[in-house]
């Protein structure tokens, strides 16, 4: 094993702390230290909380203590994450603490409470290192909409990291934590997590309490999962997810302790996958498709059928109206969401002379939010406008309802999970989608749809393309996350001993040195951009 902590796999520093060997304090120095090095090239991290984080390992340490002492069934009874550093994207409540959601019109906002994840997290012992980048209510693929900054890809710092919860993915990747949350209301985690090299899923809508998390589209938006391997994305999941009454869309679905099991042998993982049956939808493979991922795509594909497994073309036909779809449904429930920053109850708020409230509220909003939140506001109001509402809204509404029967079709067909790209491209240059609102939501074809159809989605990493992170999506039928993670962990197994899996993100000795600039150049270009 490496004498450096942040190299460890999340299971490998649990082991190491349980035995005594390091401690939840030596692990979160070691990760504080990297990220608070690295962040000025990054900028991945919104806040890092050095003091909480060290109160909560302490904690974390005096708990192990007291388990080593009892022994045996006491220490076989903690949790994984116990003493284990966690990311939150900037939009998770933490009591007292500031949530940005990567927007100005919270700069300053303290969080009352704390959302139901946290209490989660808290509840096993977690240690929460800070808040992390993100576009601006979690809109966009690229987080170039953070009001803070844009966040740069570890693999190579001129690219973006995807997003919304790029700071997320980053951070993961760059070793600052082995585990973050992030969520995915079109792709937010698993198009970050493929664009970093690191696996992140979208559970199933209802999976995980959206109980103190700003909303972006209230029926779209799931909490979820980022880590470096399989077993520890299920490990997070497995400590987040379960009914909450506070959320009354979160689903009364028992979560399989199965999922703190994943085989640890490569040989048991891959053994899983034969006669397991996979389709392949043809229209994922989009046009204007790189045809590198491609590529890896069908190298995958044929990884999975040489371990036994049946991999068999099939059609989702209503996936190209996807697209269309979401960018209804998504803008109308964010503009109602967002109606609630009006500069009274909380946030930014602009008081002009004169004591016009019509004029307060739209300096406020006129100040407070991005471009491209004002682009969804207006489309959102419009589609949903009198008059409008029947052929926008509804049948958006009725679209979907056609795109999770495809789904449905398929999954009663006896398939096991869809294999699919899960970006059509790899990490883009800075700028490169900006100028064309469009090209930028291309950036989610792939996966919008499982959005709309409420199922759950893994990113893995596949392979490199000109040296950057191909993502593998697996979709699978409602609440089927364990064995998202079972065919993950699987494809961990088949490809264990890939020249790539060894890789460390390109870039990272470059984000020592801050990209080449100086700090004092980095940390001004990063305050022009904001
Ligand atoms: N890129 C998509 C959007 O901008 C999805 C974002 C997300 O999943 N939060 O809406």
């Amino acid at each position: 094993m490496t004498s450096d902590l942040t190299r460890l796999l999340a299971r490998e520093m649990a082991a190491l702390v349980r035995a005594g060997e390091t401690s939840s304090r030596a692990l979160t120095e070691a990760h504080l230290a990297v990220a608070e090095r690295q962040n000025l090239a990054l900028n991945a991290w919104l806040m890092i909380d050095r003091e909480g984080a060290l109160s909560q390992a302490d904690a974390a340490d005096a708990i192990l203590g007291e388990a080593r002492r009892a022994g045996g069934a006491a220490l076989e009874a903690l949790h994984p994450l116990l003493g284990i550093p966690v990311g939150l994207k900037d939009l998770i409540s933490v009591e007292g603490g500031q949530c940005t959601a990567g927007s100005r019109i919270l700069a300053g906002y303290r969080a009352p409470y704390d959302a139901h994840i946290v209490e989660r997290l808290r509840r096993v012992g977690a240690v929460l290192l800070g808040k992390t980048n993100m576009d601006e209510f979690a809109m966009g693929s690229s987080n170039e909409y953070s009001a803070y900054g844009p966040v740069s890809n570890p693999w190579d710092l001129d690219t973006v990291p995807g997003g919304s919860s790029g700071g997320s993915a980053a951070a993961v990747a760059a070793h600052h934590v082995p585990l973050a949350l992030g969520t995915d209301t079109g792709g937010s985690i698993r198009q970050p997590a493929a664009l970093c090299g690191i696996v992140g899923m979208k559970p199933t809508y209802g999976r995980v309490s959206r109980y103190g998390i700003v909303a972006f589209a209230s029926s779209l938006d799931q909490i979820g999962p980022f880590a470096r391997d399989a077993r520890a994305a299920a490990a997070l999941l497995h400590a987040i997810a379960g009914r909450d009454a506070r959320d009354s869309t979160s689903a009364p679905v028992p979560v399989p302790d199965e999922l703190l099991h994943l085989p640890e042998s490569d040989d048991e993982a891959v053994a899983w996958l034969r006669g397991r049956r996979f389709g392949l939808p043809r229209e994922y493979f989009v046009a204007g498709m790189d045809p590198d991922v491609e590529r890896r795509i069908h190298e995958s594909v044929a990884f999975l059928v040489d371990a036994g497994a049946h991999v068999e073309d099939v059609s989702l036909p209503h996936t190209d109206y996807g697209l269309a779809a979401y960018y209804i449904v998504a803008p109308a429930e964010a503009s109602a969401n967002l109606a609630r920053y009006d500069g009274v109850r909380y946030g930014h708020s602009r008081r002009l002379e004169g004591g016009d409230f019509i004029a307060d509220y739209l300096a406020t909003r006129g100040e407070g939010f991005g471009a491209e939140v004002k682009r969804r506001i207006m489309l959102g109001t419009y589609a949903l406008s009198a008059g409008y509402y029947d052929a926008f809204y509804l049948k958006a509404q009725k679209v979907r309802t056609l795109i999770k029967r495809d789904f449905d079709e398929i999954f009663a067909s006896g398939i096991d999970a869809l294999v699919a790209p899960t970006s059509p491209s790899v990490a883009f240059r800075f700028g490169e989608k900006t100028a064309d609102p469009v090209a930028m939501y291309l950036a989610d074809a792939c996966t919008l749809p499982v959005n709309m159809a409420g199922l759950p989605g893994v990113s893995i990493p596949c392979g490199l393309s000109e040296g950057l992170p191909v993502g593998l999506q697996l979709i699978g039928s409602a609440w089927s996350e364990l064995l998202l993670f079972r065919a993950a962990r699987a494809f961990e197994g088949l490809t264990a001993g890939a020249a790539w899996r060894g890789l460390e993100p390109a870039a990272l000795t470059k984000a020592d040195h801050a990209s080449g600039l100086t700090p004092a150049e980095r940390a001004a270009a990063l305050a022009a951009a904001r």
